[in-house]
């Protein structure tokens, strides 16, 4: 689901999806007052260098605090909120917030059939992609967990794992394709920062060469 913008605005047919908890943000269990928002130290600087890439930004996050009636839909979009204003401010842009306001799988019961948008699942990657008109296929996602790195590879994106959070060793960890590890997110961004770049140079040689 769609917390923000209203109305989706396609600009650029490729996307860098982002996690929130432990990318983007400390993971400090089911954070959603505003005010304890705390940056993981240059992701920020990380989202600014992606703002000027072609790519459309948008975070996908599992939201099962309110599925768990830990906290509600409004108080998720005064984070979004809060965490849009902080990356604007520091010269950055977020286009768009995705979530599952679901249960996670590790939250269900018995028999209780698992929703197609929580992360492993890709949906929440379709529906942005439906919404902005994306390539899949030549669009990233960047998180701690190897179910984020699933998420996106399932649909054709390239996964790169950072090592903040839980830098790939959560509970149930899941084979992942992807061998793009680095640090944080700043170290992400700059990864896909010289793959769009380099790509850009080979189109200009396949011109030159043709
Ligand atoms: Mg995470
Ligand atoms: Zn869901």
């Amino acid at each position: 689901m769609r917390d923000y913008p209203p109305k989706p605005v396609h600009i650029y047919n490729r996307a860098v999806f982002l996690d929130r908890y432990g990318t983007i943000n400390v993971d400090t269990h089911y954070p959603y007052d505003a005010s304890l928002l705390e940056i993981i130290p240059r992701s920020l600087d990380g989202i600014k260098i992606l703002s000027r890439l072609p790519v459309h930004i948008i975070v996908v996050s599992n939201q099962a605090g309110i599925a768990l009636g830990i906290f509600t839909r409004k108080d998720m979009s005064n984070f979004n909120k809060e965490l849009r204003s902080r990356v604007e401010r520091a010269s950055g842009r977020i286009d768009a917030f995705y979530y599952c306001p679901h249960l996670e799988p590790k939250n269900l019961t018995k028999g209780q059939m698992p929703c197609n948008c929580s992360k492993p699942a890709p949906g929440l990657l379709l529906e942005a992609a439906r919404d902005f008109n994306i390539d899949l296929s030549k669009s990233f996602i960047i998180g701690d967990k190897t179910s984020d790195i699933v998420a996106g590879e399932v649909v054709g994106c390239t996964g790169i794992l950072v090592k903040t959070g839980k830098g790939g060793k959560e509970e149930g960890a899941l084979p992942i394709k992807t061998n793009i590890i680095v640090d944080d997110l700043y170290e992400a961004s700059l990864v896909v920062q010289s793959l769009i770049e380099h790509e850009e140079l080979e189109k200009v040689h396949a011109v030159v060469g043709s």
